[in-house]
């Protein structure tokens, strides 16, 4: 099978690695704006970049007003900061929506953008960017892509390009040594969808799959660890690591109806974006055993178990389920069956099984 892999992101991983490569932020630019949310920084990744920037001699100015889903607003906010402060570079810290935020900002503030964030087609002209996550689950370090409210459709939307790949992606564990429980779960649970819908994909290749093996391994290999609560220095980093492979798997692959259903999730009810993902994918597995048996035997094969004990697992990790009156699901399958992750995906959901999954998850129990 012909196939390409694209990944142009510099990789800087272990303890105390953005203050080892200090000179390496010296490389993007003079002037830095920092783009993080309340108090993703305050873990200390902050510290550690502005140790870097005084050592390199570079002014920085700190944006720190990025709400969990990043708002069009946000990112104009930022994109006019970063105008006035003549920034030169971007530098994201925080987990997924400090990250994109970034990346949008970064673009914002090279390209006017008249007719719209989300309908403007994106050239290379973009700030470069270094970013620190502090959660596990996004792997927005190593994606192409920044995923935005989009108020106008009432949901999330990704808006993606080459250029918006960060030039450097710093990863230490000691940043989610505090990540709260519900966080570490939620995003550990993204990361492992997007090595799943990964293998799901129509664009799977060697490469990927190899990388979403590892991924589902490191990450599934910490399910005690996200059971109990209780995490040592090296399961941080499996979750670290486990969620860079699967966005390095994204980043080529994209993602499938599971992220397409989890949108209306976190749009219309707030569910954390990796919760909603960890609510759908089970049920969304089952139905896609029905349609190419082979393919997700192989996923349960990664995953080391069978379709219901995948699910039961899942769910003691989600704890009590929201659950939604079937009109509402309803629109939810509409809407995804609308969005363009419905061809991504190897296996064709129509609007009835996205129905099936969202009822089997959120709604009568139904059992797949
Ligand atoms: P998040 O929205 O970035 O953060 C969730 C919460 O965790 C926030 O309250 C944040 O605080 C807090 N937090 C972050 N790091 C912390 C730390 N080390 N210690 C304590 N608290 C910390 O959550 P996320 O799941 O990482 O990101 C979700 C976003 O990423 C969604 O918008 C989703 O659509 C997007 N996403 C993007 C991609 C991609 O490829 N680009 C892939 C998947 C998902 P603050 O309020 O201070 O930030
Ligand atoms: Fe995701």
């Amino acid at each position: 099978m012909d196939f390409q892999y694209y990944m142009p992101v510099r990789i800087v991983s272990g303890e105390d690695c953005v203050k080892k490569n200090a000179r390496l932020f010296r490389e993007l630019g003079e002037h830095v704006l920092v783009v993080t949310g309340k108090s993703s920084a305050k873990n200390g990744a902050l510290e550690d970049a502005v140790f870097a920037f005084n050592l390199n001699g570079q002014k920085y100015t700190v944006f720190d007003r990025v709400p969990n889903n990043p708002t069009v607003a946000c990112v104009e906010e930022g994109a006019r900061i970063a105008a006035e402060c003549h920034a030169d570079c971007v530098v994201a810290i925080g987990g997924g929506s400090p990250m994109d935020a970034a990346k949008a900002i970064a673009m914002r503030a090279r390209q006017a953008a008249p007719e719209g964030l989300f309908a403007h087609a994106i050239t290379e002209d973009v700030l470069p960017m270094a970013h620190i996550p502090t959660t596990a689950g996004t792997g927005s370090e190593v994606t192409p892509y920044a995923i935005i409210t989009n108020d106008e459709k009432q949901t999330k939307t990704s808006i993606s390009a080459p250029s918006l790949f960060p030039v450097y992606a710093f990863l230490d564990a000691k940043y989610m040594a505090c990540l709260p429980q519900n966080v570490t779960v939620n995003t550990a649970l993204d990361a492992l969808s997007h090595a799943v819908e990964g293998m799901l994909s129509v664009r799977a290749n060697l490469i990927t799959d190899a990388l979403a093996r590892e991924s589902i391994s490191l990450l599934w290999g910490e399910y005690d660890s996200l059971l109990k609560g209780e995490y040592s220095a090296q399961s941080r980093r499996n979750l670290l690591h486990g969620s860079v492979l699967a966005g390095m798997v994204i980043a080529n692959t994209g993602t499938s109806p599971v992220h397409g259903m989890g949108y209306s999730l976190t749009y219309f009810h707030d569910v954390p974006h990796g919760r909603a993902n960890g609510l759908l994918l089970p049920a969304f597995l089952k139905v896609c055993r029905e349609k190419i048996p082979q393919r997700a035997e192989q996923i349960y094969s990664a995953l080391g178990m069978d379709a219901d004990t995948f699910s039961r697992k899942v769910s003691a990790l989600l704890g009590r389920r929201e659950e939604y009156s079937d009109r509402e699901l309803q629109d939810f399958a509409a809407r995804a069956a609308k969005n363009k992750n419905i061809k991504n995906c190897s296996a064709y959901f129509t609007q009835d099984d996205l129905l099936r999954v969202l009822r089997a998850s959120l709604g009568d129990g139904t059992v797949l």
